[in-house]
């Protein structure tokens, strides 16, 4: 009987597993643009991890169409999304692609740069550095958490550009913000005559934000910075736009929270362990997607150090008279 049961649920295995694989093989991301303005348009991701379903289609991505052509900002996670992505672009204009930005270094970011072959896809120089030292590794990790819809996707490398903090671009007048909180460089759009702001990773909303290359101290005076930008709209890296404050001090609260937390923990002297598992009671944040995948890699990648200051920080004290 337990054999049979065994041999039962190892052919739901694979025949689920199959079928996944089948499924995931023909599905297209099926990407349908949002207009969030006149003229400007976001591809809005889910707010999950990356999975074989979604196939690695958890980011915001947009377009806004200037008066002789098309910018664009960020490419997805692969070359299917990169193609799909144009060819939505091409059924709201015939208009050329002038210029891709691609926000930073993460592989959601800009895996999907295939796609926009012969235009110019350029980033700050230090998501370019970052790119060439990681593309690679990032590319191949993608390819086993999200399966076959990565299937022939390749790092492209942008190009470093002449930075302006105002630039005049298919006749759209566009500042460039530049920030260091989220990933060590991260760019941030406003679109001046729309007050659309695509504020990239540097605000996530009802989505936990991600902090594997953070500087958690730069990434809250980043959001202080961005709560005095004039936009009508907001587009969050990740999570739903927005057309006032709340994204911003949703992040920036989770962030504080984060940081008092497991600051006040490791002065405690408590164990990661016990860290892992944080108190529920009034905690307003176990309701945001992903938050306990999230917490816990953002636990195992700051707490260490943490630790080691408390630890430092100890010693100076018993070294006090
Ligand atoms: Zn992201």
């Amino acid at each position: 009987m337990t054999q049979q049961r065994a041999y039962l649920s190892l052919l739901l295995v694979i025949l689920f597993g199959l079928c996944g694989q089948v499924h995931s093989g023909v599905r297209s991301y099926q990407l349908i643009p949002q207009q969030v303005a006149p003229d400007v348009y976001v591809f809005e991701g889910s707010r999950e991890h990356f999975n074989f379903e979604n196939g690695g289609n958890i980011v915001n991505t947009g377009f806004i169409v200037g008066v002789d052509g098309v910018i664009v900002i960020d490419t997805g996670p692969s070359k299917l999304y990169g193609e799909e992505m144009r060819r939505a672009i091409a059924k709201i204009t015939d208009k050329p692609i002038v210029k891709v930005f691609i926000t930073h270094l993460h592989p959601d970011h800009f895996l999907g740069s295939q796609g926009f072959a012969n235009a110019p896809v350029v980033a700050l120089p230090e998501t370019v550095v970052g790119i060439k030292q990681l593309g690679e590794m990032f590319n191949d990790a993608m390819y086993r958490l999200v399966g076959s819809l990565m299937k022939g996707t390749e790092v492209i490398v942008p190009e470093v550009f002449d930075y302006q903090p105002t630039v005049d671009i298919a006749g759209r007048k566009l500042d460039l913000i530049k920030f260091s909180g989220h990933s060590g460089s991260d760019l941030a759009i406003l679109d001046r005559s729309s007050g659309v702001l695509f504020a990239a990773d540097t605000v996530f909303f009802e989505r936990t934000p991600t902090t594997p290359q953070a500087n958690v101290d730069q990434w809250i005076r980043d959001l202080k910075q961005l709560e005095a930008v004039p936009f009508k709209v907001l587009v969050p890296g990740h999570g739903p736009v927005v057309d006032d404050q709340r994204a911003i001090k949703q992040t920036a609260s989770y962030l504080n929270w984060l940081r008092e937390s497991l600051s006040r923990a490791a002065e405690q002297g408590r164990s990661m362990a016990e860290v892992l598992v944080p108190d529920e009671s009034g905690n307003p944040f176990f309701s945001l997607a992903v938050f306990w995948e999230e917490y816990q890699r953002s636990v195992a990648h700051l707490y260490p150090k943490l630790e080691q200051q408390a630890i430092s920080h100890g010693g100076v004290e018993q070294s006090q008279p």
